[in-house]
């Protein structure tokens, strides 16, 4: 089949970027060297712009996964025309349709299925989406937000006015204009492309299937520590409408972080998360078939599998009535249960029910580890 035309603007802004980020810059570095104010500052405008992306693009803009006022929305909008990643409108309504259609090579904007630079950067450099370039159906949301159709509106205009504007201000200020435009304008967007399109191509390539195997997306741990959050990405794509993606509190997720702590001054609110049952069953599901898997390699097979699903029923079983004890118990701390129901019945039954669990997922890790 026939490859449609370049996209000569993309291609030359994607090169151009890159070459000077990989040759002039260095070479910068050797004859000249960068001073901790310029290393410093090009830090921040790469968290400013990687994180407008997570934060507002991706999970307020994208997925609604809570809600954000004007301030934090016009910050977030500013750092993504800084990202260079398109408008707000058009990012999201790309988003959806991947999510949508996931790993469907003919609808999915940047499938994984079509391979690492395809899903990487490839897709950005030929009309592959041109039918359906200005169709915004699927973001009406969106259109109702005036921050993200002020930004769609004057996109070119704000991209030039601080990828220039910032890195020359800043030499200005601190009296080196080029050290700054090579260091703030050109490593940070090449960085920042770059880190962002990971998601797209080794975030569905690289990692674990921790939570479902229905697409190609992956949890990877490394890849969240360049992303702000973003590699827990097997969980993203199945909780798509949760506003964490790392849920641990181990698992690094500065996006997360960063939502919760402005929810605390009302600057966010309404924080979208998965009920926890829902998130155990779908991780207890996926050991138990990846354990089914490795299971057919054995010659008592079927006695392993059916020993197996045993298992499995009654850890189900267990976990529906232990989240929603706890889920008595959390209204009732809140006052919302009827006075019939005796407190210290609740609170006793969900201790009970918590050893009891833990004892059986203790069990049922070691049973599934045999196998994978
Ligand atoms: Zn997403
Ligand atoms: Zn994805």
């Amino acid at each position: 089949m026939k490859k449609p035309p370049l996209i000569w603007l993309n291609v030359g802004v994607f090169l151009i970027t890159f070459l000077v980020a990989a040759i002039a810059v260095p070479y910068r570095a050797i004859t000249h060297g960068f001073d901790s104010f310029e290393i410093i500052a090009a830090l921040i405008c790469f968290c400013y712009c990687g994180m407008s992306i997570t934060t507002g693009y991706h999970r307020l803009w994208s997925h609604r996964t809570y809600q954000a006022n004007a301030t934090i929305r016009f910050i977030c909008a500013i750092g993504g025309a800084f990202a260079l990643q398109n408008s707000i409108l058009h990012w999201s309504s790309d988003h959806r349709i991947h999510h949508k259609h996931v790993d469907k090579n003919d609808v999915d904007p940047y499938s994984a299925k079509q391979g690492f630079w395809y899903s990487h950067i490839g897709w950005m450099l030929r009309e592959y989406q041109a039918t359906r370039y200005y169709d915004y159906s699927n973001v009406r949301d969106l259109q109702k937000d005036k921050i993200v159709m002020w930004q769609h509106k004057h996109y070119l205009a704000l991209t030039l006015a601080t990828n220039f504007g910032i890195p020359i201000g800043l030499g200005l200020i601190h009296g080196d204009v080029i050290s700054s435009i090579l260091l703030i304008g050109f490593l940070r967007l090449v960085l920042s492309h770059h880190t962002t399109f990971f998601i797209n191509s080794l975030a569905h390539i690289w990692g674990k299937q921790t939570y479902t195997d229905k697409n190609t997306a992956r949890d990877n741990g490394v890849l969240a520590f360049f992303t702000f959050g973003e590699g827990y990405h097997n969980f993203h794509h199945i909780f798509e409408n949760d506003y964490r993606n790392g849920i641990r509190w181990w698992q690094f997720d500065p996006t997360k972080w960063l939502i919760k702590f402005c929810s605390y001054f009302n600057w966010t609110y309404k924080l979208k998360t998965t009920p926890e049952d829902k998130i155990a069953k779908a991780k207890a599901h996926m050991q138990l078939v990846k354990s089914k898997q490795k299971l057919t390699l054995y010659p008592n097979a079927e006695e392993l599998m059916n020993k197996l699903e045993h298992q499995y029923d009654l850890l189900m079983a267990q976990m529906t009535e232990y989240y929603s004890v706890k889920k008595q118990l959390i209204a009732q701390k809140k006052g919302e249960l009827s006075e019939s129901v005796e407190a210290s019945t609740v609170v006793n039954r969900y201790k009970t029910l918590k050893v009891e669990l833990e004892q059986h997922l203790k069990h049922w890790h070691s049973l599934t580890a045999q196998y994978a």
